[in-house]
């Protein structure tokens, strides 16, 4: 964010830029955050650094701090797997809002609405295995959730399937509401904001449009400020860009709606479920869709795909990074109170520093 002015040749000799890391980075920033913390022999960290694509240390810290805190509130001794993954959706969810209380028709229309995304998601390929959907609203406004979660670590770049694939979860929810309950609400507002910055990406920066192949419509005007969007082509040009986005997203909706209606059943037995729990794991979801007892489910966090196995992309047992780095545990101790004090007397209050020569003006009183 520094000027360019003063980024000029000669001025800096080095630039060390940190990027947000990756899951090895991940990994061993968990386990350094975690040193000093008493963890249950369950905890798998690496499935916390899968969780967490896109945190930054700060974040993590964050985490770990959460599930210790977690633990403690429940009186355990140990921090679980389970700590970590309740602080990870603290995290980017909030806490659930205890107390706010829907009506059944709203709790059936929002239940339609996550399963419809979460649906989508299992009968597409290019998508991320569904771990969890919950009808539970939280306090960052969502009245529900479907969380996605990759199976591995993922690099930014992605296939024109993939992000196809991705709005046409989004738009899963919408679809849902009027395949099922031939509605619309206002709770896919975030979801058409994310479909259509997707779709507006793929013909104005990426290339992905027939209409316009390989042409830049646009570009971002500063990273780091507020990301925002320069268009570098006439209006003309950019009015046919918006009907370009708007078949992109149409064509998704239609997909949608189509695996819908063609899952209906599925969806009504795995709504029904969730009604009831209210929380469901996404293993237990595709339990349901294949004929099996969602409650004997027995590893909840388990993938929800069974033959894209987990394919570890970082060599096993990486060592924590700041391993080297000697830190100073032990606490140091405050200077004792005179010993003329009695013991039943109170402490009093520590001497005010050596009063300063009055005559040196140098620094102020220290009071
Ligand atoms: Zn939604």
């Amino acid at each position: 964010m520094l000027d360019q002015a003063l980024l000029r040749p000669g001025r800096f000799d080095r630039r060390i830029v940190i990027d947000r890391p990756n899951l090895a980075g991940r990994l061993a920033t968990l386990q350094v955050h975690t040193r000093n913390i008493k963890l249950g022999e369950d905890v798998n960290l690496k499935k916390v650094a899968l969780a967490t694509a896109g945190c930054v240390g700060a974040d993590l810290a964050n985490l770990v701090n959460e599930a210790a805190l977690r633990a403690v509130r429940k009186g355990r001794k140990l921090v679980s797997q389970e700590d970590f993954l309740a602080a990870f959706e603290l995290v980017i969810a909030g806490t659930e809002k205890k107390g706010s209380v829907l009506t059944e028709f709203e709790k059936k229309l929002v239940a339609y609405h996550e399963v419809g995304h979460a649906m989508v998601a299992y009968k597409q390929k290019n998508t991320e295995p569904v771990q969890k959907i919950t009808i539970v609203p939280h306090t960052q406004g969502s009245l529900g959730y479907t969380l996605l979660m990759p199976e591995e670590d993922k690099t930014e770049l992605r296939t024109k399937d993939e992000l196809m694939a991705k709005i046409t979860v989004s738009m899963g929810g919408r679809a849902a509401e009027e395949v099922v309950m031939n509605t619309m609400t206002n709770g896919a507002s975030q979801d058409i904001q994310d479909a259509t910055s997707v779709a507006r990406n793929m013909v104005a920066m990426f290339g992905m449009s027939e209409e316009f192949g390989m042409m830049a419509l646009a570009s971002r005007r500063n990273q780091y400020l507020d990301g925002g969007y320069g268009m570098d082509c006439a209006q003309d040009t950019a009015a046919q860009m918006d009907k370009a986005v708007k078949e992109i997203l149409d064509k998704c909706y239609q997909d949608a709606v189509e695996i819908l209606k063609a899952n209906r059943e599925d969806m009504d037995k795995v709504v029904a479920y969730l009604l009831e729990k209210e929380t469901i794991t996404g293993a237990e979801m595709v339990a349901i869709i294949e004929g099996r007892d969602p409650e004997l489910v027995d590893d909840p966090y388990a993938s929800t795909t069974q033959d894209r196995g987990f394919r570890p992309s970082v060599p096993e047992g990486i060592e924590p990074a700041a391993k080297k780095v000697h830190m100073i545990s032990q606490k140091i101790e405050a200077p004792e109170a005179p010993a003329e004090n009695g013991p039943d007397q109170e402490a009093p209050a520590p001497e005010p520093p050596k009063a300063q020569d009055p005559s040196d003006p140098g620094e102020p009183s220290q009071e």
